[in-house]
């Protein structure tokens, strides 16, 4: 089963991931994660993407269509779970064909709802937990970078809700629950 965890910054898609790694042998696929990780190896890539990433733009489709693409050709255990990716048609359109070339199925788009005041403060929280147990903040957690983020959520991203909804693969569930309710709102949706 191969899953896409869909919605904006804050809405608690690579906590849920986590979750379903755990429960499900599922493999998480974060374009974030593997994105801050080129950034701290120094590689050209990681040069390349660390302005845009502190900034909270998107980095190109191409970059990440081709981190994805690595991903997709290992092993695939319990299925994928696609979290930050796809976020504009293009990625969308990349997936279903990455996708189908591996004989792979897209299951289910769950789609985070949350509300902007509590997304800022979700994530002013999480740069603050961050640095209280001795880690640094994200260098995009900060309420500058967050207005970009925001703001590349619904310029760029949100229109996979409609694309999605047509495909007939989405579900919406409410992101603001407790955790374990929306973990039981994910496993409701996955059967
Ligand atoms: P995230 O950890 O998902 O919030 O991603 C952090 C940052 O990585 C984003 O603000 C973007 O700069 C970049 N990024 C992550 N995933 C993508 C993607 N699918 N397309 C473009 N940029 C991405």
């Amino acid at each position: 089963m191969n899953i896409i965890l869909l919605g904006p910054p804050g809405a608690g898609k690579g906590t849920q991931a986590g979750r379903l790694v755990e429960k499900r042998d599922m493999i998480q696929l974060s374009t974030g994660d593997m994105l801050r990780a080129a950034k701290t190896s120094g590689t050209e890539m990681g040069k390349k993407v660390a302005e845009v990433m502190d900034r909270g733009e998107l980095v190109t489709d191409e970059i990440v269509i081709g981190l994805i693409r690595e991903q997709l050709e290992g092993d695939k255990k319990g299925g994928f779970i696609f979290d930050g990716f796809p976020r504009t048609l293009a990625q969308a359109d990349a997936l279903a064909a990455l996708l189908e070339d591996c004989g792979e199925t897209l299951d289910a788009v769950i789609e985070m709802q949350v509300n902007d005041e509590v997304l800022v403060d979700r994530i002013v929280n999480r740069a603050k937990e961050a640095v209280a147990a001795g880690g640094t903040a994200r260098a995009d957690d900060n309420e500058e970078s967050l207005k970009v983020r925001l703001m590349a959520y619904y310029k760029q991203t949100s229109p996979l809700i409609g694309y999605y909804h047509a495909k007939g693969n989405l579900t919406a569930i409410d992101g603001l629950a407790s955790m374990e309710e929306v973990e039981a709102s994910i496993s409701a949706i996955l059967g």
